[in-house]
Protein backbone atom coordinates (compact mmCIF):
# COMPACT_ATOMS: atom_id res chain seq x y z
CA UNK A 1 0.00 0.00 0.00
CA UNK A 2 1.40 3.51 -1.08
CA UNK A 3 2.28 5.60 2.16
CA UNK A 4 2.91 9.00 2.44
CA UNK A 5 6.45 9.78 3.95
CA UNK A 6 8.33 12.97 5.00
CA UNK A 7 12.20 13.43 5.36
CA UNK A 8 14.24 16.22 6.59
CA UNK A 9 17.69 16.17 6.16
CA UNK A 10 18.98 15.06 2.72
CA UNK A 11 22.56 13.87 4.24
CA UNK A 12 23.64 10.64 3.24
CA UNK A 13 21.31 8.84 5.76
CA UNK A 14 18.12 10.85 5.22
CA UNK A 15 18.99 10.25 0.93
CA UNK A 16 19.15 6.72 1.31
CA UNK A 17 16.33 6.33 3.12
CA UNK A 18 14.39 9.09 0.82
CA UNK A 19 15.62 7.20 -2.51
CA UNK A 20 14.80 3.88 -1.29
CA UNK A 21 11.13 4.80 -0.34
CA UNK A 22 10.74 6.57 -3.12
CA UNK A 23 11.71 3.07 -5.89
CA UNK A 24 9.07 1.29 -3.49
CA UNK A 25 6.70 3.17 -4.60
CA UNK A 26 5.86 5.64 -1.60
CA UNK A 27 5.01 9.31 -1.60
CA UNK A 28 7.57 11.27 -0.34
CA UNK A 29 8.48 14.85 0.24
CA UNK A 30 12.58 15.73 0.45
CA UNK A 31 12.94 18.68 2.72
CA UNK A 32 16.68 20.38 3.05
CA UNK A 33 17.72 23.94 4.00
CA UNK A 34 19.78 23.10 1.22
CA UNK A 35 19.09 24.24 -2.39
CA UNK A 36 21.96 21.84 -3.84
CA UNK A 37 21.17 19.37 -1.58
CA UNK A 38 16.97 19.48 -2.31
CA UNK A 39 18.51 19.27 -6.25
CA UNK A 40 19.86 16.05 -5.91
CA UNK A 41 16.74 14.81 -4.67
CA UNK A 42 14.47 16.03 -7.56
CA UNK A 43 14.59 12.80 -9.27
CA UNK A 44 14.42 10.40 -6.12
CA UNK A 45 11.33 11.95 -4.51
CA UNK A 46 7.92 12.99 -5.27
CA UNK A 47 8.50 16.19 -4.04
CA UNK A 48 11.12 18.52 -3.04
CA UNK A 49 11.52 21.66 -0.89
CA UNK A 50 13.57 24.06 0.61
CA UNK A 51 12.85 24.82 4.05
CA UNK A 52 14.32 25.20 7.85
CA UNK A 53 13.39 22.40 9.41
CA UNK A 54 12.82 24.76 12.87
CA UNK A 55 10.44 27.16 10.87
CA UNK A 56 7.36 25.89 12.38
CA UNK A 57 5.50 28.17 9.76
CA UNK A 58 7.33 26.98 7.02
CA UNK A 59 7.03 22.98 7.77
CA UNK A 60 3.25 23.82 8.31
CA UNK A 61 2.57 25.54 4.40
CA UNK A 62 4.40 22.26 3.05
CA UNK A 63 1.48 20.92 4.29
CA UNK A 64 3.13 18.51 6.73
CA UNK A 65 0.30 17.36 9.04
CA UNK A 66 -1.01 15.63 5.96
CA UNK A 67 1.53 12.98 6.29
CA UNK A 68 1.64 10.16 8.58
CA UNK A 69 5.38 9.13 8.77
CA UNK A 70 8.29 11.67 8.79
CA UNK A 71 11.65 10.95 9.55
CA UNK A 72 14.47 13.50 10.85
CA UNK A 73 18.08 12.75 9.62
CA UNK A 74 19.95 16.17 10.94
CA UNK A 75 22.07 14.41 13.51
CA UNK A 76 25.02 16.76 14.14
CA UNK A 77 22.83 19.93 15.37
CA UNK A 78 21.09 18.37 18.16
CA UNK A 79 19.01 21.61 19.15
CA UNK A 80 17.57 21.25 15.30
CA UNK A 81 16.72 18.00 15.52
CA UNK A 82 15.09 18.50 18.61
CA UNK A 83 13.35 21.66 17.53
CA UNK A 84 12.11 20.08 14.84
CA UNK A 85 10.93 16.72 15.85
CA UNK A 86 8.87 18.85 18.49
CA UNK A 87 7.35 20.20 16.07
CA UNK A 88 6.11 17.80 13.94
CA UNK A 89 4.73 15.60 16.95
CA UNK A 90 3.16 19.12 18.02
CA UNK A 91 1.70 19.62 14.41
CA UNK A 92 0.62 16.01 14.86
CA UNK A 93 2.36 14.21 12.58
CA UNK A 94 1.53 10.24 13.94
CA UNK A 95 5.12 8.52 13.33
CA UNK A 96 8.35 10.48 13.92
CA UNK A 97 11.32 8.69 13.71
CA UNK A 98 14.66 10.72 14.42
CA UNK A 99 18.41 10.19 13.65
CA UNK A 100 20.41 10.80 16.88
CA UNK A 101 23.99 10.95 17.32
CA UNK A 102 24.65 9.36 20.87
CA UNK A 103 23.07 8.37 24.15
CA UNK A 104 21.91 12.12 25.10
CA UNK A 105 20.64 13.09 21.82
CA UNK A 106 18.47 10.22 22.07
CA UNK A 107 17.70 10.68 25.75
CA UNK A 108 16.26 13.75 24.94
CA UNK A 109 14.43 13.00 21.45
CA UNK A 110 12.58 10.80 22.93
CA UNK A 111 11.63 13.12 25.92
CA UNK A 112 10.18 15.55 23.41
CA UNK A 113 7.74 12.83 21.66
CA UNK A 114 9.93 10.77 18.80
CA UNK A 115 8.29 7.59 18.24
CA UNK A 116 11.97 6.35 17.09
CA UNK A 117 15.35 7.02 17.81
CA UNK A 118 18.58 5.70 15.20
CA UNK A 119 21.37 5.78 16.04
CA UNK A 120 22.47 4.03 12.77
CA UNK A 121 26.48 3.39 12.88
CA UNK A 122 25.30 1.19 16.25
CA UNK A 123 22.45 -0.98 14.56
CA UNK A 124 24.62 -1.13 11.61
CA UNK A 125 27.56 -1.96 13.91
CA UNK A 126 24.87 -4.83 15.89
CA UNK A 127 23.67 -6.11 12.70
CA UNK A 128 27.03 -6.63 10.91
CA UNK A 129 28.71 -8.57 13.82
CA UNK A 130 25.29 -11.01 13.97
CA UNK A 131 25.56 -11.63 10.32
CA UNK A 132 29.57 -12.35 11.14
CA UNK A 133 28.16 -14.81 13.97
CA UNK A 134 25.56 -16.26 11.77
CA UNK A 135 26.56 -19.64 9.90
CA UNK A 136 25.83 -18.52 6.50
CA UNK A 137 29.17 -16.04 6.63
CA UNK A 138 31.73 -17.92 3.99
CA UNK A 139 34.68 -17.88 5.35
CA UNK A 140 36.96 -16.46 2.68
P1 LIG B 1 24.73 12.15 7.39
O1 LIG B 1 23.43 11.43 7.20
O2 LIG B 1 25.35 12.53 6.09
O3 LIG B 1 25.66 11.42 8.34
P2 LIG B 1 24.43 14.01 9.57
O4 LIG B 1 23.61 13.18 10.46
O5 LIG B 1 25.88 14.22 9.93
O6 LIG B 1 24.34 13.55 8.06
P3 LIG B 1 24.12 16.77 8.98
O7 LIG B 1 25.20 16.62 7.96
O8 LIG B 1 24.35 17.70 10.10
O9 LIG B 1 23.69 15.38 9.57
O10 LIG B 1 22.78 17.23 8.26
C1 LIG B 1 22.11 16.41 7.36
C2 LIG B 1 21.32 17.30 6.42
O11 LIG B 1 20.45 18.14 7.16
C3 LIG B 1 22.21 18.24 5.57
O12 LIG B 1 21.89 18.04 4.19
C4 LIG B 1 21.84 19.64 6.04
O13 LIG B 1 21.82 20.59 4.98
C5 LIG B 1 20.43 19.43 6.60
N1 LIG B 1 20.08 20.42 7.61
C6 LIG B 1 20.83 20.85 8.64
N2 LIG B 1 20.19 21.79 9.35
C7 LIG B 1 18.98 21.97 8.74
C8 LIG B 1 17.84 22.81 8.98
N3 LIG B 1 17.81 23.66 10.00
N4 LIG B 1 16.78 22.69 8.15
C9 LIG B 1 16.78 21.82 7.11
N5 LIG B 1 17.83 21.03 6.83
C10 LIG B 1 18.90 21.08 7.62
Amino acid sequence: MKKQFIIIGLGRFGSSICKELFKLGHDVMAIDSSPERVDSMRNFSSHAAVANATDEASLRELGVRNFEHAVVAIGENMQTSVLCTLMLKEIGVPLVWVKAKDVQHQMILEKVGADRVIQPENEMGIRIAHHMDSEKVVDY
